[in-house]
Parts: C-alpha cells; structure tokens; sequence
C-alpha cells in the first residue's frame, strides 16, 4: 500500500515537471518567434527583379516586392490601403522601387490571372499597373471571392479597358504560350525559394514582413536600406 502510494506520488511529481517543462518551452518559442521568422526566411537573401513588372527607378537603393496573387482578398485590401501610401511615399519620390511576383495559391484562377497580367505587361509594360489595379478591383467582395471571376472573356475584357494599346488576339495567344508559362513558372520557383506561406508576403532588402499591414515596420525597413546605401 505504502509502496503504490509512493509510485502515484513519484509518477504526479514526474508528470508535473514535464508540463512544467513543456510549458517553459512553448514561452520561450513564442518569444523568440519573431525575430527568428524574420531572420530565417530569406537569409538577408532577396528576390532578382529582372523581368519583373516593376514601378519606379529599378536602381533605387531600396526594393519592394509584393508576393502575391490576384485571387487573395487581402492583396486586394492592401492594395486599395498599404499600396497607394507607400507608392507616393517612396516610389514616386525616387527612394524606392516597387515589383510584384505572382503567387499561384487559388489554383487555376490564379494562374490565369498571372498569365494574363505576364501578357499584359510583355505588350504594354507602361500601363501594366493599371490593369493589375484593375484585376484586383474586379474581384468580388470578401465573402464571395471563391466564386469563380477569371475567365480568358474577363481578363480581355480588363485588358481591353486598362489600354487602348492592347491587342487582344495576341494578348490571347501569349496568355496560351509557353513563354508566359515560363515567366509563371519562374515567380512559383520564386515562391517556393522565398518560401512564401501567405499572400501578400513583402520583402523589402532581404527582409520578409510578418506583417504586411504594418506600415511603421515598412517605413522603418526602407529607411535602414537608404542608410545603408550612403555608407
Ligand atoms: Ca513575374
């Protein structure tokens, strides 16, 4: 009796120090979580702009790259407010530039979004952004944005109105190409190799965002790449 008494005791007191331990662990995980996520994503590492649509001087000190996908409700939302701020802040002034590689996270509808917005920019890079603005305006609100909406009618459709320039037949034929393919399969690599878990993911000289909503972090990110481009 004594004997089992001790064996019950020994075996709670045993138990108490593995939650104990498994407790103190997972707060040391949640604390060191940011700096590390920050930090072993990339590796200081950024993505190649070439080829990629791009606003603003593509020598600029800084780079910004969107991660993502024409398909995401979110990349819409930060385009209609993070996007428009952060343009006149630091693009339109020369400070930074701006590129955006497409994420292919919803399927086929993504990638044809992405093929048509490759063939978009092959015949009119200087009013690209204006169809990419329009893709994302074109997709409906949150609570229905499964429905599908990329069709090969609609992205003509978006194309035709975002440039007189546009030829339609050729814009379909590029849409089909291996070429565009190509380019596609190019920013999926890009993806994989960044290791991007969600849309819009943001990289700003090396460094991925946690928070592609936090403005203060994104000021503070391009501000460090200017300094660092005077020493
Ligand atoms: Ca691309």
């Amino acid at each position: 009796m004594k004997n089992s008494k001790k064996i019950v005791i020994s075996t709670l007191v045993v138990f108490a120090a593995i939650i104990g331990l498994v407790l103190f662990l997972n707060r040391e995980d949640e604390t060191a979580q940011p700096a590390t996520q920050t930090a072993q994503n990339t590796g200081g590492k950024h993505p190649s702009i070439e080829g990629q649509p791009t606003l603003g001087d593509a020598e600029a000190p800084v780079s910004i790259v969107e991660f993502g996908d024409y398909k995401c409700p979110s990349c819409k939302q930060w385009g209609e407010t993070i996007y428009p701020k952060l343009i006149a802040d630091y693009v339109d002034t020369g400070k930074a530039s701006f590129s955006y590689i497409n994420v292919l996270f919803h399927g086929e509808e993504s990638t044809l979004a992405s093929l048509a917005s490759e063939s978009f920019y092959k015949q009119d890079p200087k009013n690209f952004w204006t169809f990419h603005k329009s893709v994302f305006a074109a997709q409906p609100a949150t609570q229905e944005h499964d429905k599908p909406w990329v069709t090969m009618e609609s992205v003509k459709e978006l194309a035709k109105a975002a440039s007189p320039n546009i030829d339609l037949v050729q814009f379909e034929k590029d849409i089909n190409s291996d070429e565009m393919a190509e380019k596609v399969s190019k920013d999926d690599g890009l993806v994989k190799e960044f290791q991007v878990q969600f849309t819009p993911s943001i990289m700003i000289n090396g460094v991925m965002l946690e928070d592609p909503f936090d403005y203060e972090t994104i000021v503070s990110l391009i501000e460090k790449g200017q300094e660092e481009d005077k020493k």
